[in-house]
């Protein structure tokens, strides 16, 4: 297994990095978590492959995560020329936002006809999804009010185990979604600022041994966070960056 930080910024470009989308791939597993607005160029630059993601997993619907969704899709069905089927699954509500994105940036384009199957799935927090070879759990996490659910996600692929917190504040719910994982991505917002309904360094090492991840990979740093990166010794992702899991 292995997972590709095709983007690993925040919503606001810190560090000219691209919005979140991560591309999880194995013998038998070939997915996507968030696909923010700037995905497609993205892994149009890194030259994946699209047409043999078979999943986007979505934490939740801002556009740093959710935005990509409309390109990826109008490229499959006019440039990437694709046939397979594509799942699309998050929070619930996302029939509801995959319809308001879409219309958003193309109007019309929600009820165009595709040349592949779409299915789009809304995923109940806390209860086990399996599909395309993998075992998502979802759980709530505290990024906001009325623009969720927002969520993070606990992920069993080829007997690996991989970790999402998504954007949170911190809360007990990443305990049980990320213990002991082969690798745990975390949001990493600021060092130190307490950053509403955001995940700080410091607040993420204070629960870190509650977690006790095998490994640990920090995104969705700020330009605080990206300007302190001497005084931080744990992983940092990079847009690009390969890793084995
Ligand atoms: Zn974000
Ligand atoms: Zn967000």
């Amino acid at each position: 297994m292995q997972l590709q930080f095709v983007g690993c910024g925040d919503a606001f470009g810190s560090g000219g990095r691209f919005n979140t989308c991560f591309h999880l791939t194995g013998a038998r597993t070939n997915c996507l978590i968030d696909c923010g607005a700037t995905s497609l160029v993205a892994l149009k630059r890194l030259g994946i492959e699209r047409n043999a993601i078979d999943l986007i997993l979505i934490t939740h619907f801002h556009a740093d995560h959710f935005g990509g969704v409309p390109f990826f899709v109008l490229d499959a069905q006019f440039f990437s020329k694709r046939s397979q089927p594509l799942t699309i699954a998050g929070p619930i509500g996302l029939k509801q936002a995959y319809a308001n994105v879409m219309e958003t940036a193309f109007a019309g384009s929600s009820r165009a006809s595709r040349k592949f199957e779409l299915s789009l799935v809304e995923l109940a927090p806390d209860k086990l999804w399996h599909a395309h070879n993998i075992d998502v759990l979802s759980t709530r996490v505290r990024h906001g009010e009325v623009d969720g659910p927002f969520h993070a996600y606990r992920i069993t692929a080829e007997k690996r185990f991989i970790a999402y917190t998504g954007d949170t504040e911190w809360t007990d719910a990443l305990i049980g979604i990320g213990r002991d994982a082969d690798l745990l991505i975390a949001e990493s917002y600021s060092f130190e600022k307490k950053v509403p309904l955001h995940l700080s360094y410091r607040s993420l090492l204070e629960q870190l041994a509650a977690i006790n991840p095998k490994r640990l990979i920090l995104t969705h740093m700020n330009d605080d966070m990206l300007g302190r990166t001497i005084e931080v010794t744990h992983e940092r992702a990079t847009d690009g960056l390969i890793v084995a899991v």
